[in-house]
């Protein structure tokens, strides 16, 4: 058929572009691009994904049922997307050495929801890090369904040192026998010791999970202690440090698998997203690569840069500093709340989010601290010179006396900074 033979032939819905079809959301498409182009990106938990990945995850794939898993599955036509998800799962136990990997969590919320899903009764003991000290929402926190239907016990930080104080930790596990202890953070800047982690749950019969969805990127390049071989459960997001799609994964013992399979499907999901299914193939395949390392070294590397000259500006880091991708800044000393720093931070185009520090003792909705992050402006091109000009930045917007034209200088600073590093520039 010749071509306008095949057009004349195809449904509209096959022709239009998205700004055909709707000018209105392909607008607001448009003007997320260019946020995203625009702004200085520290927020520590995101990252700017490949464009293999976007590719992937925009594919036809999503018309694809597939309840199930590979070869077991509860709708034909799957011989293709089977493959695809044997990929992702191969590529994924290489990649992170794993015994058993299910890729299908919609979400790393959901791939915690589902070990607690397959590992506790209802009320069952769970011992896991403070959500004001850095541990994450499905750690425990009242409102949110881990505090609700499990037992939960949890750690935090040294006041003195701001790390882990694992002799402490021992103690609380003996005295309260968690069913399940869960190691890993949102917002912990230093190394995690999960061996240390695996020797208490082993000491008081407690399984072990630990959550790394901030440092899936720096385990994978082989930058912090792994938690594979040393746990029972490991889970992750796949769109953080890993710079993959939105997603989740998690990782188990052989002899978990089919516990981990069930809670997953039928258990909590239906359907897998067979295309970010794809997408988390891809991303494995990145990352399995020597210019993926590299990067993860100069997100470490950005991040002590921008610590240390942070901390000549003045500004306090929680715990003194940090090994890994990102910092946590008290900014009690220098009189600012958290979220006017990322008021200000955004009014220049640098974007942060306000963060507890231990012991806070202002609300979570105010806070006296920010997070930072360097995976996405890593991921950009920004090495060690950039970073002294985005500490140099954040230190004159959190400055006294900020006028509007400070302001307005200091944006242009940020615009001539990111015009050397075009993000998508295909799109
Ligand atoms: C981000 C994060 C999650 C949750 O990921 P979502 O994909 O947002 O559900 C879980 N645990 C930790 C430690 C995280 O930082």
């Amino acid at each position: 058929m010749a071509r306008s033979q095949v057009e004349a032939k195809t449904q509209p819905e096959f022709r239009e572009r998205l700004r055909e079809a709707d000018p209105e959301l392909a607008g607001l498409l448009k003007k997320e691009l260019a946020r995203q182009r625009g702004t200085i990106e520290l927020i520590a938990s995101e990252n700017f994904t490949s464009r293999a990945v976007l590719e992937a995850a925009a594919s036809v794939l999503t018309n694809k049922y597939a309840e199930g898993y590979p070869g077991a599955r509860y709708y034909g036509g799957c011989e293709v997307v089977d493959e695809v998800e044997t990929l992702a799962v191969d590529r994924c136990k290489t990649l992170f050495g794993a015994e058993h990997v299910n890729v299908q969590p919609h979400s790393g919320s959901t791939a915690n929801q589902a070990v607690y899903f397959a590992e506790l009764a209802m009320g069952d003991a769970l011992l896991a890090m403070k959500l004001d000290h850095g541990g994450h929402l499905t750690h425990g926190l009242k409102v949110n369904f881990s505090g609700r239907f499990y037992h939960v016990h949890s750690y935090g930080l040294d006041r003195e040192t701001g790390r882990l104080d694992y002799d402490r930790i021992e103690e609380i596990a003996r005295e309260r026998q968690p069913h399940l202890i869960v190691a890993g953070a949102s917002a912990y800047p230093r190394r995690i010791d999960f061996a240390r982690f695996a020797g208490i749950a082993r000491s008081v019969g407690a399984r072990l999970m630990v959550d790394m969805a901030h440092i899936a990127g720096l385990v994978a390049a082989g930058l912090h202690p792994d938690p594979v071989a040393v746990s029972d459960y490991v889970t992750t997001t796949t769109h953080k440090t890993l710079a993959g799609p939105r997603s989740g994964v998690i990782i188990c013992k052989q002899e978990l698998a089919r516990n981990i399979d069930k809670a997953v499907f039928p258990g909590l999901q239906g359907g897998p997203l067979m295309h970010i299914v794809a997408a988390k193939a891809a991303c494995f395949k990145l990352a399995a690569t020597e210019e993926f390392r590299q990067r993860q070294q100069q997100t470490v590397a950005n991040a002590a840069v921008l610590a240390a000259s942070l901390q000549q500006g003045g500004i306090q880091l929680v715990s003194g500093g940090t090994d890994n991708h990102l910092m946590l800044a008290d900014l009690t000393d220098i009189g600012i709340t958290g979220i006017e720093a990322e008021n200000r931070l955004e009014e220049v185009g640098i974007t942060v989010n306000k963060n507890p520090v231990p012991f806070d003792p202002l609300p979570p909705t105010v806070t006296s601290g920010i997070r930072i992050g360097t995976p996405a402006v890593t991921t950009r091109g920004f090495r060690e010179a950039e970073m002294e000009e985005v500490a140099a930045i954040i230190l004159a917007a959190l400055g006294r006396s900020v006028t509007g034209a400070d302001k307005k200088r200091l944006r242009r600073r940020v615009g001539e900074l990111l015009a050397s590093f075009p993000l998508y520039p295909h799109l």
